[in-house]
């Protein structure tokens, strides 16, 4: 071998190797990201408790925060449409873990995802190294095999082996390569975190997909949300452990225009009767309020008199704001009970606890 031609060979291996390290950079941020954003989701599902465990326990860590936070147009975002609050209660708390709460926590798993990711590429170079020298390949078959080592981990596009014919020392790649790298995984420790916000999986979003993939409709009368984990479980009613006074709603009495402090779970067992929907001329006792069609058929309301005192202690704290909402008020037949304005907001949050054991 000519002087000449060795300098060839070694400056066409630094361009393999520099070609080869570019493509393996983005697809290894790219994979480290995705598996942090798994691993982050799957953490706060086991240790993070509003995520741990059903359906129910979700919604009373929405209702806790919610009361914390004592804000009505958080509430009416809430009572109007539940999911799109949810998902950004699922949103706000995960930001707060990720980057806030735990966040050493999160970039130690990051970092362990980028030394698993070196390490994997570390053994498909020495094996395919190992595998084209036994077999005396060349070029092609290192690239084949090293890409098909790591088909399961990263995403690598195929190279063209003929404009490197000239390259056969793979120690010098092997070398190349794991040197090259050195400077990408060490940087993406330290800065990796906030670069996962430019992948397609992100941990809020892979739990927004596992907690919200259920049933979301609501009562016809107070609007709670059924609580079946699954997204369409019909023959099966529709149904909630808690229901609230329809007043909330803007339920009220058509003569007197009394807002109604009545649950669900009381209402369905009284004599009166409901105007099913806005302009009817019909009206249906409560006691056989499915009769009513629609959405009444599909819900079973059982009058079990769980009345939450959570929603007692809401409807006194924000009964103006409620009152000034509908342009109704809660008096009359609607007038809120005495004894509810004694429960103090963390007799309300603890109700909570009792209701999902
Ligand atoms: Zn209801
Ligand atoms: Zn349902």
């Amino acid at each position: 071998m000519s002087k000449w031609s060795f300098c060839k060979e070694t400056s066409s291996a630094v361009v393999l190797v520099e070609l080869i390290c570019e493509k393996l950079k983005g697809s290894i941020v790219e994979a480290v990201c995705t598996k942090t954003a798994i691993d982050l989701a799957g953490e706060m599902r086991c240790s993070f408790l509003a995520f741990s465990e059903n359906r129910l326990n979700l919604e009373k860590h929405v209702l806790k925060s919610l009361a914390e936070k004592e804000i009505f147009y958080s509430y009416i975002i809430y009572l109007c449409q539940p999911r799109r609050h949810v998902e950004s209660f699922i949103k706000n708390e995960v930001n707060k873990y990720i980057y806030t709460d735990h966040r050493e926590k999160a970039q130690n798993i990051l970092k362990k995802n980028v030394d698993d990711i070196k390490n994997q590429i570390s053994r498909a170079l020495f094996v395919a190294t190992e595998e084209v020298k036994t077999q005396q390949g060349d070029l092609e078959m290192w690239l084949q095999k090293f890409s098909s080592l790591l088909k399961d981990v990263l995403a690598f596009s195929s190279i063209y082996s003929e404009n490197f014919t000239d390259v056969n020392d793979f120690y010098f790649l092997k070398k190349g390569i794991e040197e090259r790298l050195i400077p990408v995984f060490e940087d993406m420790k330290k800065h990796s975190l906030d670069k996962m916000k430019e992948f397609r999986e992100q941990p809020d979003q892979i739990l927004i997909k596992q907690l919200c993939d259920c049933c979301w409709e609501t009562c016809p009368f107070c609007a709670a949300v059924c609580t079946n984990t699954a997204k369409d479980h019909s023959p099966n009613k529709h149904s909630v452990p808690f229901h609230r006074p329809s007043g909330i709603q803007g339920w009220h009495d058509l003569e007197t225009l009394d807002l109604c402090v009545d649950f669900c779970t009381t209402k369905v067992v009284s004599d009166r009767l409901f105007r099913p929907r806005p302009g009817s001329e019909e009206f249906i006792p409560y006691k056989i309020y499915q009769t009513a069609g629609g959405e009444y058929e599909k819900w079973l309301i059982t009058a079990d008199g769980s009345n939450l005192t959570y929603w007692k202690w809401f409807l006194c704290r924000f009964q103006k704001e409620l009152e000034d909402c509908h342009h109704l008020k809660f008096e009359g037949s609607g007038e809120i009970p005495s004894d509810w304005r004694e429960y103090t907001k963390e007799e309300a949050i603890q109700s909570l606890d009792e209701m999902y054991k």
